[in-house]
């Protein structure tokens, strides 16, 4: 693969943009203008900075885009599957090298402390060592056999042009949650990234291009609504990977099955951490905190509700309360932050009004992170806040607050806590923190969540395993990343042969079995 040519320089792409520029698309390795006067302003949440301005492309921005995935996709699908495998290896050099530039840009339009976002790059590196093991990983099977001199086998074919359309609260890691699998695997690409944070997509497609990935294997196309619905029409794209709210993955999993693509739509969560009695204290509290207000709760896989078992309510409130107070919201640059800003004023406001109702339905405010104290001006902070006492039924405990609240509801067994995890509609992850093995059991095997952590903050699963939730949480069948991925990202197709002669001889003529 030769590099292809930039249309931004290197020192243009990694230095501060001084003026907001609008948005181009990827299109067949070209950066074009989009075909539409609307545009958004990208701000940065810790400053209220206007970044750039993203462009609400149109249905005919994703038909140029759709026509250029299909006209790379021959030439793509029949490169070997070592050489689809080395854009691979070459990416995650890129990537390691410039883990710097991509996290910088997750904290400039996303707001994520510096940790938590050089922690997702890290992250979207693991996805990418593990696309690459995929001439193992996409082999199929076979079986000789299967009648007197015939063989069947199963092969693995790409799909054809396949696309994403993901949320602002991972920038890097939710696009190289497919991305890599996907061209892998043969397919070509259709990026839809979150309008609110489009500048890390962008910058990624850049690195592509500097790996010489052939134009039109992956594309961009920046937008909202209309570039989504564009996308779940269109007849050329036959396979739709979605992460975003539960109201959004239900609709785009319904309208692209209807329109007879494969699916796989995540949707959002509310994630329980279960506390018994014989917890260790110390370990408990810090994977709380880390779990409630990491990235400011907005992770899918965020713990918004601690349930309390029997004794363990009075062990842990306290504690809970005097670390949170500890906790310092801030600039994602600030190395004294480890709480950045939510992602828009919008953001901000609804988190302050759950607060409130949380209040007004009879919850103690223990934490009240309503006003943070020494956040930079025109910033969207929200301190760490928990609510204690809170009861099922109030708001608090049924929205998905996606900002850095805690619930912490109470209850006397085991049985009732699962009962609680199994009375929501979602089920993405939850932990149990206990030193019980019968506990761990129990829980494990009844609770009706995609991902469970033990001893751990709601925890993801690494890239090699499948992740994903359940119920609400996850609309289809194939998870991401882990062998789930390559199933998503290639057909199956069964070939049954057999052969009547070598050459002249008819040696092996098979219909009558071995010739001695
Ligand atoms: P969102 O649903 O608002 O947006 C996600 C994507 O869908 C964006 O690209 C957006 O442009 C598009 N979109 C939004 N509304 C749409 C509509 N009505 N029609 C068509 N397209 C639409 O989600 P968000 O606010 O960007 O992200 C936060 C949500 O994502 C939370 O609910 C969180 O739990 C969830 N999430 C889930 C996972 C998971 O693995 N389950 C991971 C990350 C985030």
């Amino acid at each position: 693969m030769t590099p292809q040519a930039n249309t931004l320089a290197q020192d243009e792409r990694s230095s501060p943009i001084l003026e907001a520029r609008t948005l181009q698309n990827l299109v067949g390795g070209a950066w074009v203008s989009a075909k539409t006067a609307s545009t958004l302003d990208v701000t940065n949440p810790a400053s209220g900075e206007v970044l750039a301005r993203v462009p609400l492309s149109s249905r005919a921005d994703v038909d140029a885009a759709v026509a250029a995935a299909n006209a790379a996709w021959p030439d793509w699908r029949s490169r070997s599957v070592g050489e689809r495998t080395e854009a691979l290896y070459a990416l995650r050099e890129q990537f390691r090298r410039r883990l710097d530039d991509i996290a910088e840009s997750i904290t400039r339009e996303g707001g994520k402390v510096s940790s938590d976002a050089r922690a997702e790059v890290t992250r979207a590196i693991e996805v990418l060592e593990v696309a690459c093991a995929s001439p193992m990983t996409m082999q199929g099977r076979v079986l000789e056999g299967v009648a007197r001199g015939i063989n069947s086998e199963t092969i693995r074919q790409s799909v054809g042009v396949c696309a994403a359309i993901t949320p602002f609260n991972f920038p890097a890691m939710v696009p190289m949650w497919f991305l890599p699998f996907a061209i892998v695997c043969g397919n070509t690409f259709i990026l839809k990234p979150s309008e609110q944070v489009p500048l890390t997509s962008e910058l990624i497609c850049h690195i592509l291009q500097d790996i010489g990935l052939p134009p039109g294997v992956v594309n961009l196309v920046h937008g909202a609504h209309d570039v989504v619905d564009g996308i779940l029409d269109h007849p050329g794209i036959r396979a739709v990977s979605f992460v975003g709210s539960v109201n959004t993955a239900k609709y785009i999993y319904r309208r692209a099955s209807e329109n007879g693509k494969r699916v796989q739509a995540l949707g959002g969560a509310k994630n329980y951490m279960v506390v018994m009695p014989d917890a260790v204290l110390d370990k408990t509290v810090a994977n709380i905190l880390g779990s409630a207000f990491g990235n400011a709760g907005q992770r899918c896989m965020a713990g918004s509700v601690l349930v309390t078992v029997g004794s363990a309510h009075e062990k842990i409130v306290n504690r809970l309360k005097s670390e949170a107070e500890k906790v310092v919201a801030g600039d994602g640059h600030d190395p004294k932050a480890s709480l950045g800003p939510v992602i828009s004023s919008a953001a901000c406001e609804r988190i302050h009004d759950a607060i409130e109702n949380g209040v007004k339905e009879g919850a103690e405010l223990l934490v009240d992170g309503r006003r943070p104290e020494n956040v930079p001006a025109g910033g969207n902070f929200v301190g760490p806040t928990i609510l204690n006492n809170v009861k099922p039924g109030m708001r608090v405990a049924t929205e998905e607050i996606f900002g850095p609240v805690l619930s912490v509801m109470h209850v006397d067994t085991l049985d009732d806590a699962i009962e609680l995890v199994n009375g929501d509609p979602r089920g993405n992850g939850t932990s149990i923190f206990t030193e019980n093995g019968a506990a761990v059991r129990e829980y494990s095997r009844r609770v009706e969540v995609g991902m469970v952590g033990v001893n751990i903050g709601v925890a993801a699963s690494p890239a090699y395993f499948p992740f994903s939730g359940w119920k609400d949480s996850f609309f289809g069948d194939l998870h991401v990343h882990g062998w789930d991925s390559v199933e998503f990202f290639t057909r199956k197709k069964t070939v049954t042969s057999r052969y009547f002669s070598a050459g002249e001889t008819g040696k092996f003529f098979t219909e009558q079995g071995d010739k001695k």
